[in-house]
Order: C-alpha cells, then sequence, then structure tokens
C-alpha cells in the first residue's frame, strides 16, 4: 500500500522549515521522502515481500537500496519502459511480488545500474536469484520455458541435432580443424557456441572467422559435436540447475583436449568461462576473438578499402562485465577505410541490445511490457549518428540488429555486420 497523503503532510510546518536549512546546506540531499521527522508509516509497507528477496543467496542487496535514483537513468530498459532497481525496490516495498510480476523477467543483467550504485545493489545476483524460485513455482514466461527445454534436450536453445553443429565448417572456403578427428593439441581451442554453430547470420560471420584465422597462420582447432551452450544467459534467467550440469559436462570434455588457450565467439561465453565455470574446476586462459585479433592486425593483406561510417555496439558481457573496450575499436580502427563514430551511450555506459539474461527469448514477452524493443532504441540511435554500419561482436546481436533495422523501417540506410566479417571483407580482393 502506498503512504496516504495526509500522512505525508502531518508533519509541522515549523520543522519543515528547520529542516529545510539542511537540504539546502547540503547536509541532507535525500528526497521528500525523507523529510518527515516522524518515523516513517511502516505499517502501509509489505516488509515480508522485500524479506522474501532479501532472504535468498544473492537477494540481499536489494535491501540495500535507499532510494537515490542513480540507477534509474543509466537503465536500459527505462529508456523504453519503466523500470530501474530504485522503482523495482518501491514497488517491492508497497505490495507487488516479484517472485510473481512480470517485471522480474525485463532486467537484462547489464549491470549499467550496478556501476553507479552507491549501495552495491545487485541486479545481476538478485534477479537470478528470485528467477530461480519463480522457476520452482512454475512462474515463468512460455518463451523463456521453451529455450530451457531446447537447451536441455538438444545442448543448444535454438533446438538444432548436436550432430549438426560444425556443419557451418563445409562452407567456410578453409579447413577447419576438428581437435576430435585431427588428434592433435592446438594452441588455440576455439569455442564457437550455439548461434555462431546453428543461426545463419552467426554462421556467416563463424566462416569469416575461420578464414581470417587460416590467413593469419593461427594454430586452432574446434570441439565440433560435442560442444554444449555454456548456458550462461540461461543461469541469469534463473535455470541454474541447468547451468552447472552443463557446465560439468563442457568442462570434462574440454579434458580431453591438449590446447593453451580457449577462444571464445561469444561474450557470454567469455563471462561463464572468465567468472562462472572455475568455481565448477575449469580454469582457462580465455580470449575474446577481437582481444586475439587486435594485436595481429598489422600482419594482416589488406585487399580493399571499406569506405564505410561505422558505429560499434558494446556488448554488456564483454565491456562492462569484464572490462573490453578496446580490443574491438582497435580492429575497426585498423580496417582501411573505415570511418569509425561513437554513439552517445558507449563504453562504460554502453546501451543493451536486450539479449541479455534471458532477453534473448523474450522478444514476444518484452514487447507486451516496453514501448519499443531495446535493439530498436539502439538501431535508432546508430542511425542518430549518420552511421551506414553497425559494427557487433556478440552472436546474439547480428539477428537481433538486423530484425530491428527491418521493423524500424531502416532497411537500405543501415547494415549490421560482426566485426569479423569487416575485416573479412576488406581482406579479400574485390
Ligand atoms: S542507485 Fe542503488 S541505492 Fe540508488 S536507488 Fe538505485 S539501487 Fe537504490
Ligand atoms: S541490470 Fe541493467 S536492465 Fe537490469 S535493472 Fe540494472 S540497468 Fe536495468
Amino acid at each position: 500500500m502506498p503512504i496516504e497523503k495526509e500522512k505525508l503532510l502531518s508533519v509541522e510546518p515549523a520543522r519543515i522549515h528547520e529542516h529545510e536549512h539542511l537540504v539546502l546546506e547540503g547536509s541532507d540531499i535525500s528526497g521528500h521522502w525523507n523529510r518527515m521527522f516522524e518515523q516513517r508509516v511502516l505499517w502501509d509497507y509489505t516488509p515480508d515481500l522485500l524479506g522474501k528477496i532479501t532472504a535468498l543467496e544473492g537477494g540481499e542487496s536489494l535491501g540495500w537500496c535507499y532510494q537515490c535514483g542513480k540507477c534509474v537513468g543509466v537503465c536500459p530498459v527505462d529508456v523504453v519502459g519503466d523500470y530501474g532497481p530504485r522503482k523495482i525496490f518501491r514497488k517491492v516495498q508497497s505490495g507487488t511480488d516479484l517472485f510473481t510480476s512480470d517485471d522480474l523477467w525485463l532486467c537484462t543483467t547489464c549491470m549499467n545500474c550496478l556501476r553507479v550504485c552507491p549501495k552495491e545493489v545487485d541486479m545481476v545476483k538478485i534477479m537470478p536469484a528470485v528467477r530461480e524460485q519463480a522457476m520452482l513455482e512454475g512462474n515463468v514466461p512460455a518463451e523463456l520455458q521453451d529455450a530451457f527445454e531446447k537447451t536441455a534436450k538438444y545442448g543448444n536453445p535454438l533446438g538444432e541435432p548436436a550432430r549438426k553443429r560444425a556443419d557451418w565448417t563445409r562452407d567456410a572456403g578453409v579447413e577447419v580443424p576438428i581437435v576430435a578427428k585431427t588428434g592433435k593439441p592446438v594452441d588455440l581451442l576455439w569455442w564457437v557456441e550455439c548461434y555462431p554453430a546453428y543461426h545463419p547470420r552467426g554462421k556467416e560471420a563463424a566462416r569469416a572467422l575461420a578464414r581470417t584465422l587460416v590467413a593469419l597462420g593461427v594454430d586452432f582447432g574446434i570441439i565440433g559435436i560435442e560442444e554444449k551452450c555454456v548456458a550462461d544467459s540461461q543461469r541469469l534467467a534463473g535455470e541454474k540447475g541447468l547451468f552447472e550440469s552443463l557446465a560439468e559436462e563442457n568442462i570434462k570434455t574440454l579434458r580431453n583436449y591438449q590446447f593453451r588457450r580457449l577462444m571464445v565467439t561469444d561474450p557470454h561465453a567469455y563471462n561463464a568461462f572468465r567468472n562462472e565455470y572455475p568455481r565448477y574446476g575449469g580454469s582457462y586462459e580465455v580470449v575474446h576473438y577481437t582481444q586475439l585479433l587486435a594485436p595481429l592486425m598489422s600482419k594482416i593483406e589488406w585487399k580493399k578499402e571499406l569506405r564505410y561510417k561505422v558505429t560499434f555496439h558494446d556488448p554488456c558481457y564483454l565491456g562492462r562485465h569484464n572490462g573490453e573496450y578496446e580490443a574491438p575499436r582497435a580492429i575497426l580502427k585498423a580496417i582501411p577505410g573505415l570511418e569509425l563514430v561513437e554513439m552517445f551511450r558507449c563504453r562504460q555506459n554502453g546501451y543493451c541490445c536486450g539479449g541479455g539474461g534471458g532477453g534473448m527469448w523474450l522478444d514476444g514477452f518484452n514487447t507486451q511490457h516496453l514501448r519499443e524493443r531495446l535493439s530498436e532504441r539502439r538501431v535508432r540511435e546508430a542511425v542518430e549518428v549518420g552511421a551506414e554500419v553497425l559494427a557487433v561482436c556478440c552472436p546474439f546481436e547480428v539477428s537481433r540488429f538486423e530484425d530491428a533495422v527491418k521493423s524500424t523501417g531502416n532497411e537500405g540506410k543501415l547494415l549490421v555486420r560482426d566485426i569479423v566479417e569487416l575485416m573479412d571483407e576488406a581482406r579479400r580482393a574485390a
């Protein structure tokens, strides 16, 4: 229940004046709800609902929120809706049960709120913890449940057969070594992940990366049909059990092969291998493909100038979550002819494509709650800076942004390209 207006107005006027100078002096910068000299009417709140969240492992920090509001301005979901940790806290405090609320599924775990929060309220831990419980009670959007079931059954959220996982290599135009067949140790074991292995646009970028690795003489191999989804996004969407079983299986698979470094195409896989798998016994030297390629740019023989004005979208799980902002930009700056322009929201304050934390599988659900998709908002921002190409380096993003280019009427104005596709284009003869 919200506080009744009369109760807010019941403070004696003289005492308000007494307090006002503290506000002007800067001794108190709190909102009007704190300018009360009487106790808050706590019986109008529902502390049990907040307590249910803070009692969960990972949910504790929601209780630390002191309503400063810094988080709302940077929350990508609030830009296209009505959201942010401060609003979630207030809703829970005044009667919303987050475990059954649709709000539970809108957070993309992008981490921008945590970046600015003085109290370290951590939605990247709170949301998965609450979602896990909500799932156990059967409260999960149908399209997300479908992705979970496909991941459990087929080892990938697209529901594709495991035997087809390496089929993309056939049209790469170069030989892609599969370590199970060659039986040789490699310097770089490439963890391809699901969208580059199965999605039509992901496969194109995977082929471009394979050609680039071969051209650079990199000693690499892929795992092929034994590889399964790393399931980090499923974990963040609440399916911790599925994540754990796949982590154990993938770590067991990796034990069969000899390699020095693990290279990933997907920032979510990067996050999982770097920050989550070590807890389950899998510790590796992990590189994102942009980190591998950036120092090798001087070795590339370019054949063509690309006369594009390009802007770059920072993936949340490469940038904010893992601190890599430079490698993708170094590649784009090295490609001859490209002009790089930045969008207003970039680097630490980069906008989210909407695909993180399970959002990849919640587009239908989200359209019922948001004015537009986050990917659509981002495409408009790219068009606003005059970009002809929106460059990405996360396999979720090519298809998300290409859909958004169509739905915002920007077809013919803006191309979406993986960074390695741009490299491949400039490296090959016209
Ligand atoms: S920034 Fe942190 S403390 Fe401030 S309102 Fe947001 S969650 Fe609460
Ligand atoms: S993690 Fe991102 S989407 Fe979720 S509440 Fe924070 S800023 Fe908003």
